[in-house]
């Protein structure tokens, strides 16, 4: 066991300075040089039973991979963690790493390995050594239709055609990515990143038709099997009164046109979602809510308050104001709230109001939530009187709705959020990963 850890601190890159990253939507996050990155790297202790690797829904292997790392040898490092992930560039950036929350010493010290940081750090590391090959598949002469290409399709499509399948993605939107590209904000997930994996996807032959918006109860013909990743494309509304207000929009409206403005699409005046000089309310505590906030920011509002309907999360599961056992969450602060927000918790929303068609203002009460004697759901009652927030943009960011899937084929497997319901890119990745290999079971096992 390495025993590094008793001497070295955690050490994370940590984000550009506000006042410099505000004006740009360049990514946030710093990276350390490659002497602090292999030091970080020798903290993880290689433990007896590494937590880890089960957290990750991908079986990622941080203590074999951190080894290598520390050693500087970032071939090892790259084969090892590309093994259990067909795009660590993208979960290095993004993933919650939950094999940070796993990490014995995180349990011992609340300073874990700095795993996702490693992995994009050898990831890197191994575009800029030439370490991450193009490979051309020797073909097995059956063909594979993935529809839908965000994270899960993309993997599904590159182990289905690393196993010799000619594999056909189609796409609604112009570009692949998925949320990856037309969701995530670029402070978080620069799209050339995406790009570049793209491009090997593209010479390695898998074959993407974009623009092609697949009717699920009328799969193409002419494939043995189908992956369906589709996303979980229906936002969850608020339909309270004053909805139709303009000015009232779902997050992904702001989020997936800044991106494409940034991509270079040209949008009209009377179709720009913006927050230029305007008080923001952003309505949903998640993730999504928080990139709003940061994409507010850089387009110049003038305030951003958040609100959401739950309690605020504990600081970790041992805080004695968890309001239930095992709350789901744990309180979060990201790099958008670190630039500026009202953050409220246990708010209602009663109404949107406005003059003239257009939202000046959001009807909210203070809630509180008591046990259910029944032990269900807790119950929501008023605990202060109706106030009225004033915002001009407010945005929603509630989640989304699990979609409902045909009754499909034998041969058609699902993946990812379409699957699950909305979750992390590392899930449905992993998710990717599965379809791809039940597939590959399916089709030997009926020999089709
Ligand atoms: P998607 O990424 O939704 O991709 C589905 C694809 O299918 C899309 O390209 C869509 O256009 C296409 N499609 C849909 N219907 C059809 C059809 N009929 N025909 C053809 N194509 C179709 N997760 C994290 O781990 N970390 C984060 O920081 C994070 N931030 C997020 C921020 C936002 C704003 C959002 C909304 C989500 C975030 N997530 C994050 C969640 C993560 O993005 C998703 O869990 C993940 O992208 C799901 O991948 P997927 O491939 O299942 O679906």
């Amino acid at each position: 066991m390495n025993n590094k850890f008793l001497t070295i601190h955690r050490q994370e890159a940590g984000y550009r300075p506000i006042h410099d990253r505000i004006h740009d939507f360049g990514e946030v996050e710093q990276t350390l040089n490659s002497k602090d990155r292999r030091t970080q790297a020798s903290r993880c202790m290689d433990c007896g039973v590494p937590f880890c690797h089960w957290a990750c829904p991908l079986g990622n292997k941080p203590p074999e991979w951190n080894d290598a790392l520390s050693k500087g040898d970032y071939e090892t490092a790259y084969r090892l963690l590309n093994d259990t992930n067909d795009f660590p560039e993208f979960t290095g950036r993004i993933c919650p790493a939950l094999c940070e929350k796993a990490c014995v010493l995180n349990l011992m010290s609340h300073e874990p390995t700095t795993n996702r940081e490693n992995e994009a750090a050898i990831t890197e590391m191994a575009f800029q050594e030439n370490l991450v090959h193009v490979v051309q598949p020797v073909r097995n002469g059956r063909r594979v239709a993935v529809i839908g290409a965000g994270p899960a399709g993309l993997v599904a499509a590159n182990r289905l055609n690393r196993m010799g399948y000619a594999v056909t993605v189609f796409e609604r939107c112009e570009n692949a990515g998925g949320l990856l590209r037309y969701g995530i904000p670029n402070f978080k997930l620069n799209k050339a990143i995406i790009d570049r994996r793209l491009h090997l996807l593209y010479e390695e032959g898998i074959d993407f038709r974009y623009g092609e918006d697949i009717d699920l109860t009328s799969l193409p013909e002419g494939y043995d099997a189908y992956v369906v990743s589709t996303g979980t494309p229906t936002a969850r509304d608020l339909p309270v009164p004053g909805r139709e207000l303009r000015g009232v929009h779902f997050a992904l409206d702001m989020l997936s046109q800044q991106n494409r403005i940034l991509a270079g699409t040209d949008f009209k005046k009377d179709e720009l979602v913006n927050a230029r000089d305007k008080d923001v309310l952003v309505i949903g505590g998640g993730d999504t809510g928080s990139d709003c906030i940061g994409t507010a920011h850089r387009q110049g509002c003038r305030s951003v308050t958040q609100i959401e309907i739950m309690p605020k999360p504990p600081v970790g599961p041992d805080d004695p104001h968890n309001p239930w056992p095992n709350y789901p969450r744990t309180f979060k602060t990201t790099s958008s709230h670190e630039e500026g927000c009202t953050r409220r918790w246990n708010v209602n929303t009663l109404e949107f109001i406005g003059k003239d068609g257009r939202l000046t203002g959001v009807k909210v009460q203070e809630i509180k939530w008591k046990p259910n004697p029944d032990g269900g759901r807790p119950i929501m009652e008023p605990a202060g009187k109706p106030e009225v927030i004033k915002c001009e943009l407010a945005l929603l960011a509630m989640g989304f709705v699990k979609p409902e899937m045909p009754q499909f084929a034998d041969n058609v497997f699902t993946a990812g959020d379409a699957a699950t319901g909305a979750s992390l890119v590392v899930r449905a990745m992993a998710g990717g990963r599965k379809a791809a290999a039940d597939i590959d079971n399916y089709l030997n096992a009926t020999n089709k």
